[in-house]
């Protein structure tokens, strides 16, 4: 399975916002096997958001498209996912009697245009703030409000799923341009896809799908390589360097 996300928010394009968002989940979809294509940020606007909604719903498996939820004047990205599919919005009134009934609002404390989705979509219930998210065809879409779009990316989580990776990861006290012998011999002996992140050390992921595979390229390369001293506290690669918690 592949997937886009696109973050929606003119907040995200100024510089005043950083894109949390983006990054967790990618990091949450990577982590159930789907593969990210696309991370796009567009801004406020309906043509904007119909635009690559519209591309990526053919392009990708899904699409998940966070911010620009709810009734203020700025929130426009509902109506963007429902010109991307050439259709209105429309309140649900399951996701208004929702917020009535589970999430403990008066129907008059409710600003108007609150439950309004694409029509057709299916609601996903928002049970840190208010503003429902939907589902239409393959695009799912959360709030922007990053404890929000989290909890309700969760209730979602399960229809993402794609063919699960292993990873380990090895470390090297050498320049990176010094590694690439060993790194195409890598990638010429095991059925894996690796990646070489320089920092005050070079970090090499290994990931592929047979774990036994990762294991043999993981051990072969620490055997070809200089390692950093072993009391250097970032000198010890991962096992499955995704593993660290997300929040
Ligand atoms: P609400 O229903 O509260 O209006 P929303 O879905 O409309 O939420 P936005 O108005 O786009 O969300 O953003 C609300 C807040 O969430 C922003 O002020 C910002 O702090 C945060 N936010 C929005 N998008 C992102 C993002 N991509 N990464 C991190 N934080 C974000
Ligand atoms: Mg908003």
């Amino acid at each position: 399975m592949d997937a886009a996300v696109v973050t929606v928010g003119d907040e995200l394009l100024s510089g005043d916002t950083e894109n949390t968002n983006a990054t967790w989940i990618c990091r949450r979809l990577d982590e159930r096997g789907v593969t990210v294509e696309r991370v796009t940020v567009v801004p406020d606007r309906v043509g904007d958001v119909a635009r690559v909604v519209n591309e990526y719903r053919a392009e990708y498996d899904a699409v998940v498209v966070t911010g620009g939820l709810g009734p203020t004047h700025d929130d426009l990205t509902m109506e963007g996912v429902a010109a991307a599919f050439g259709r209105e919005v429309v309140e649900h009134p399951e996701a208004l009697s929702w917020l009535v009934e589970e999430g403990g609002y008066a129907r008059e404390d409710l600003a108007e245009g609150t439950a309004d989705l694409p029509a057709g979509a299916r609601a996903l219930h928002n049970e840190v703030g208010v503003a429902p998210g939907a589902v239409v065809g393959s695009v799912y879409v959360l709030p922007g409000v990053p404890d929000e779009m989290k909890a309700m990316f969760e209730d979602v989580a399960g229809e993402f799923a794609g063919v699960e990776r292993h990873r380990r990861e090895v470390v090297a006290d050498e320049p990176e341009s010094a590694l690439l012998d060993r790194l195409g011999g890598l990638q010429e002996r095991f059925d894996v896809s690796v990646g070489s992140y320089p920092g005050e050390f070079v970090r090499v992921r290994i990931v592929g799908e047979d774990p036994d595979e990762v294991d043999r390229a993981a051990t072969w390369l620490a055997d070809r390589v200089e390692a950093p001293d072993a009391d250097h506290p970032e000198a010890t690669g991962a096992d499955d360097p995704d593993a660290a918690d997300l929040d």
